[in-house]
């Protein structure tokens, strides 16, 4: 079993997300928990809280289904040492709130290094960001997400990834979710070599590692770098490989959220993505 959903909006306040989601037949979601083009955010409402955890437990949404994607002005690899505390600080502030929504999970994007310091000195401060937040909370795992590699982004080779896990301490709160979109876009061909990837990734990460997935196809090219999401079998990926994803046993108990362009085509998306995946295990 795999669970199928978007990353939804919470517009109105994060306990709207759950109802959103279970209107598009979605058995995951993923949302921001707080407006993610702005730094302050005020603190959560204690009964938007208890009403978020009501309708999840209503809908059936559990830890394993509910993963939120963090601000996009965090940058945990930030040259800069006063900048990369006001990242962390952020990103402390993100992790405190899902652990208040009683969400186990908090995905993010690594980091830039604003061809400032090398890749490798940008893993380490990721790292050692990881390790701060951790000290900060008591049970998130903080989830790295691939990416296409676009602009100074790490994070886009599997091995970068591992690099960072490998600096972290408690390696039990710290695990990838792996976005096709930007994969397919950093080159790793999903389309034509879905096994010889799923290997280099089971090699470098580890299955266990891998607790999610973002399901978007891509308008970038093969290696093309460029992050630009398409609705799936529209852009240069095709249907196939989310085939093969949703038929691979290795990747059963994961969330598995679009973050496609076109949110009306969601419901539809959803109920091919489960038309595969029973089709693939009859
Ligand atoms: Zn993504
Ligand atoms: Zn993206």
């Amino acid at each position: 079993m795999k669970y199928i959903g978007a990353h939804v909006s919470a517009a109105g306040g994060v306990a709207e997300a759950p109802a959103r989601a279970h209107a598009i037949g979605a058995t995951a979601f993923a949302l921001f928990t707080k407006n993610q083009r702005q730094w302050r955010a005020k603190p959560l409402d204690p009964q938007q809280v208890e009403l978020f955890k009501r309708r999840c437990a209503a809908y059936g949404y559990g830890p394993r289904q509910i993963l939120p994607h963090d601000s996009y002005l965090i940058n945990l690899g930030h040259p800069d040492d006063e900048k990369w505390q006001k990242s962390l600080d952020a990103f402390i502030d993100e992790l405190q709130r899902c652990e208040q929504l009683g969400i186990h999970m908090l995905n993010f994007h690594p980091g830039s290094h604003l061809r400032e310091i090398s890749e490798s000195a940008c893993l380490a401060r990721i790292a050692h960001a990881i390790n701060r937040a951790h000290e900060a909370t008591e049970f998130v795992i903080a989830v790295l997400e691939n990416t296409a590699g676009q602009g100074s982004n790490v994070g886009y080779r599997f091995e970068q990834l591992a690099e960072i896990i490998n600096q972290v301490d408690d390696k039990d709160r710290v695990c990838v979710c792996i976005d096709t979109c930007h994969a397919y876009a950093a080159g790793y061909d999903l389309k034509n070599d879905y096994d010889g990837v799923m290997d280099a990734l089971v090699n470098t990460i580890g299955t266990d590692k891998v607790l999610a997935f973002h399901v978007n196809d891509s308008k970038g090219a093969l290696g093309s770098r460029v992050d630009r999401h398409h609705s799936l079998g529209e852009g240069e990926m095709g249907w196939e490989p989310f085939k093969r994803l949703m038929q691979d046993p290795r990747w059963d108990e994961r969330p598995f959220i679009l973050e496609t362009i076109d949110p009306d085509r969601w419901p539809q998306e959803i109920a091919q993505l489960k038309q595969f995946m029973q089709n693939g295990n009859p």
